[in-house]
């Protein structure tokens, strides 16, 4: 009955997103247009911030001071972005041989399926959402099951903003359903998807066994935060620190093996392990507090498991270990050092907040234990010194590198993953590219009289 329901509810959405495709006017609007509508959405998100956040902190947990302070001012940003975009996206002139007129048309691709996840639900939304409409697609997206609500809210905003029916559906409901439902669907031109590897292989296959629509992946990661001999030990504390335990550990590209050159190891150790104990989890709502409880019960038995996992495998627990009290899904911030590649906590993302630190002697090894991982999403640097920045910015696999900082995430800056954290990038330039035709039209220079 569930299962017809949702199925029914995405073959809706999908033929309401077509038919403003196919017969405007949104595709057929000027640039500018478009570029106005998404301004004046962005004008209402603002309006509506509080609220917003507020209901995002419902949604996932997170702080309120995050999703206030953080999430909503980037959200607003990216469509800021994607609206500047909307009338800059043009073909270009080519200089082909022969007596011939080449231009090439960037056009949409018609309709984007769209599929989540619960960890940054609004940001998600906006990675997907604003490229796809400044390029002219109308667009069926999927929230996790976990966080239905500030997608729902904007949506609203979309339609007073003055986003013509059709153009973008939101869809509540489950993967196995509703997400598959969208992936193999055969008026669904493109799919981008944003959540585990696992998932994203199922959604592949879907979508090569149904019209095979082309697909963007942004998956999981194992990202190294790699802490020299050089760094100043209590700004590279901070750094790692924030770099794994941000939204709860729940960040795909955490900083989740953290490095450290065994010169500075000890201190660095002793002065992590503080910092956790000092980490303030609590009611998210309640000003000061760092952390809230994790997404659901599915996600804290599994970071649960992984914290026994790590005990077994004779890691040493510094700090935290288990739930935090008898209520709700908090997680004690823990750290474990002594950690070894093998271990299953330094090898599978883990999407807790729990630290693993790692001893390393010589660059060159810690080149190769970085990069020994099936992901490639982020990585992270903390030195002084330009040449070993230099070398490690080259050396690692990911898709980003950041140096002496960690989660910089402008709305102009590419981010993917290398290996099996995902195929192709979002935000930036990059982006368009994913919600784009490209029609090669050639003409003779000098008619040929017929
Ligand atoms: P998930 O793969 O379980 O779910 C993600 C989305 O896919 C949800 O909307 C879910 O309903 C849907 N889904 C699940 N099964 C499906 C199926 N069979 N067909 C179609 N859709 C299906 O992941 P999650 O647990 O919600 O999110 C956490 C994961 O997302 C982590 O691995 C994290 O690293 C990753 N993530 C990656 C990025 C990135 O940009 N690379 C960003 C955020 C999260």
């Amino acid at each position: 009955m569930l299962l017809k329901g949702m199925l029914k509810i995405s073959t809706r959405a999908v033929s309401a997103a077509r038919k403003a495709f196919d017969e405007g006017p949104w595709p057929k609007m000027t640039a500018y247009e478009r570029s106005r509508i998404l301004l004046r959405f962005a004008d209402l998100v603002e309006k509506h911030s509080d609220e917003l956040a507020a209901l995002e902190t419902w949604n996932n947990g997170k702080t309120y001071e995050q999703a206030a302070k953080t999430e909503l001012p980037m959200f607003v940003r990216l469509f800021h972005y994607y609206a500047g975009w909307a009338d800059k996206i043009h073909g270009l002139t080519v200089p082909a041989d022969g007596d011939y007129h080449v231009q090439t048309l960037h056009e949409p691709i018609g309709v984007a399926g769209q599929i989540i996840p619960w960890n940054f639900p609004l940001v998600m939304f906006a990675w997907k959402v604003g490229p796809a409409l400044a390029c002219g697609n109308t667009i069926v997206l999927k929230t996790a099951e976990q966080t239905p609500l500030t997608a729902l809210f904007v949506a609203k905003l979309f339609h007073e903003a003055g986003l013509p029916d059709g153009v973008l559906n939101v869809v509540s409901g489950y993967g196995p359903t509703a997400g598959a439902a969208l992936a193999s669907h055969m008026d669904v031109d493109k799919l981008a998807f944003t959540g585990s590897t696992d998932t994203g292989k199922v959604v592949l296959e879907l979508a090569a066994r149904s019209n095979l629509k082309p697909v963007t992946l942004e998956l999981g990661g194992k990202s190294p935060f790699i802490i020299c001999e050089d760094a100043d030990v209590d700004k590279a504390v901070e750094l790692a620190h924030f770099a794994l335990f941000f939204n709860q550990g729940q960040c795909c590209c955490a900083g989740s093996r953290t490095f450290v050159h065994e010169r500075v190891y000890d201190e660095f150790l002793e002065k992590s392990k503080k910092r956790a104990l000092r980490r303030v989890v609590g009611d998210p709502f309640k000003k000061g507090v760092e952390q809230g409880p994790q997404i659901d019960v599915e996600q804290f038995e599994k970071v649960l498991r992984y914290i026994r996992s790590g005990i077994e495998s004779h890691a040493t627990l510094e700090c935290g270990g288990d739930r935090l009290g008898s209520k709700g899904f908090f997680v004690q911030p823990t750290v474990f050092s002594n950690v070894q590649d093998d271990m299953l906590i330094a090898q599978d993302e883990i999407f807790g907040p729990v630290q693993s630190i790692l001893k390393f002697k010589d660059i060159d090894e810690v080149i190769r234990r970085a990069n020994k991982t099936r992901y490639g999403l982020a990585a992270g640097v903390f030195t002084k010194n330009v040449s070993t920045a230099n070398t490690l910015m080259r050396a690692l696999r990911a898709g980003t590198v950041w140096i002496n900082c960690f989660d910089v995430f402008d709305a102009a800056i590419p981010f993917g993953g290398y290996k099996m954290s995902g195929i192709g990038r979002e935000k930036g330039i990059y982006s368009l590219h994913n919600y784009l035709q490209v029609k090669a039209v050639v003409s003779p220079v000098k008619n040929p009289a017929w």
